[in-house]
């Protein structure tokens, strides 16, 4: 390995044990299709999409040539009251990707962005309806919707919330759908669940009046807090009592979006349309930040009505809105993603993909496997004492032996690019059971 021309110290590391990380790191040199290549030359198999965003896999050409032309060509454009083609396209292309009629998208440049924009227009768009007074933002226990301040209100993981006392207070949450008791061990959608979402109707909206509530958002499939799959009819349940009360109800698809479950989005596979979707990740494949917050014609229409001609009918953006480079990355992504069928691809590998993990079920310490589309949760049963212990020794340990898990807390997250093959599924999935039966025998 070459010795490395830089130091450790000054980067301070997001989610991550800085000094546990600089003391022992794992630097990673470059990436193609599959794999990383680790500082010290080793392939690693990317079993994550990078951070659930490279559903096309690495490096790929089409993507790095289209971001390299574009760079040379407009750098940059300013978005406020000026415009460049890029955008204008994307925002076509989601139109033709989305269901239902989330016609409209506004551009940011993450999903915690996304998120935060798409409250902002829930509360603007009530507002603008002469209904201002609906200010309460529902979101859901064991929610992720990113790291910025309306996002971790609406949020629902503790050790997300607790440094930062003076989040949005206008906040309630949904109870969240994990249980093992009745869920366990579920492929695909788990059969117990739905009505965990009358507890939007019997507790919530008797508490605070459906009259000053915006907003319901929902992970259709929460990623980040361990892979929870929403159960049967779930989704169609929040749906209705949104419609039933006027309440908007927001996907954030950050992770679902753009074939993760095997359809372009869980709106799609679900048959469930939200009246605000959040996207990013896959919409550049992960190579340049990006995020969008698509909104149906009438959230639109509302907000264009509603403000006097020739005014600016929404004051939010960002000076990234619709980058240049980003947006020649989504074009050439999105292009690949329709060429290659990826997305079909992802609802064909799904059956052997549940099938290799759930052979997982057998292991020691394994209390839950659950899976849909081609992502996976694997839960370990805690050390006592250590949370996250189990996991994290597991994450480590696959490292090491060439293979990118994901954990958070005592659940393994799997969510390979959307190129993976059968052998290399054999190779991700045989070498997380290996790990397992060793750290078992320790
Ligand atoms: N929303 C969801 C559902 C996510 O999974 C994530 C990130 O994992 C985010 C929002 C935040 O996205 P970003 O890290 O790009 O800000």
């Amino acid at each position: 390995m070459k010795p490395r021309d830089y130091d450790l110290e000054a980067f301070w590391m997001p989610f991550t044990a800085n000094r546990q990380f600089k003391a022992a790191p794992r630097i990673l040199a470059s990436a193609k299709d599959m794999h990383f290549m680790a500082e010290d030359g080793r392939p690693v198999l990317d079993g994550t999409a990078g951070l659930w965003c490279v559903n096309a896999g690495h490096c790929r050409p089409r993507i790095t040539e289209a971001i390299r032309e574009q760079a040379g060509t407009l750098d940059y454009g300013p978005i406020f009251q000026m415009g460049h083609p890029g955008p204008f396209k994307v925002a076509e292309r989601l139109k033709r990707l989305l269901p239902g009629d989330l016609d409209y998208s506004f551009f940011t440049n993450s999903g915690s962005e996304s998120v935060d924009t798409a409250l902002k227009i829930a509360l603007a768009y009530h507002r603008a309806r002469g209904e201002g007074q609906r200010r309460i933002l529902i979101g859901r226990e064991r929610g992720y919707h990113g790291a910025n301040l309306g996002g971790v209100s609406v949020g629902g993981i503790p050790a997300n919330r607790k440094a930062f006392g003076n989040l949005l207070a206008q906040v309630d949450h949904l109870p969240h759908t994990h249980n093992l008791e009745h869920n366990s061990f579920s492929r695909g959608q788990p059969a117990w669940g739905a009505h965990l979402a009358d507890e939007l109707e019997n507790r919530i909206i008797p508490l605070h009046d459906a009259s000053n509530i915006a907003a319901v958002i929902v992970e259709p499939l929460a990623g980040s807090t361990g892979v929870l799959v929403p159960p049967k009819g779930y989704l169609e349940r929040l749906r209705a009592i949104c419609d039933k009360h006027g309440i908007l109800l927001i996907f954030d698809e950050v992770i679902t979006g753009f074939g993760r479950l095997g359809a372009a989005t869980a709106a799609e596979l679900f048959g469930v349309i939200p009246d605000l979707i959040c996207l990013a990740k896959g919409i550049t494949n992960g190579t340049v930040p990006m995020g969008a917050v698509s909104v149906r014609k009438a959230v639109f229409e509302n907000m264009m009505a509603a403000a006097p001609q020739d005014t600016i009918e929404l004051f939010h953006g960002y000076t990234y809105s619709g980058h240049p480079l980003a947006c020649a990355a989504s074009l050439a992504t999105l292009d690949l993603y329709e060429e290659e069928q990826l997305f079909a691809r992802a609802r064909d590998l799904a059956p052997s993909f549940e099938n290799a993990v759930h052979a997982l079920a057998e292991l020691p310490h394994v209390v839950d496997v659950r899976n849909l589309g081609l992502v996976a949760g694997i839960e370990l049963e805690p050390v006592p004492g250590k949370p996250g212990a189990r996991a994290f020794e597991v994450f480590r340990r696959c490292f090491e032996k060439g293979v990118l898990i994901r954990t958070t807390g005592d659940i393994i997250a799997l969510s390979p690019p959307l190129i993976i093959d059968q052998p290399q599924i054999d190779t991700l999935v045989g070498t997380l059971a290996d790990v397992l039966r060793e750290t078992a025998a320790r």
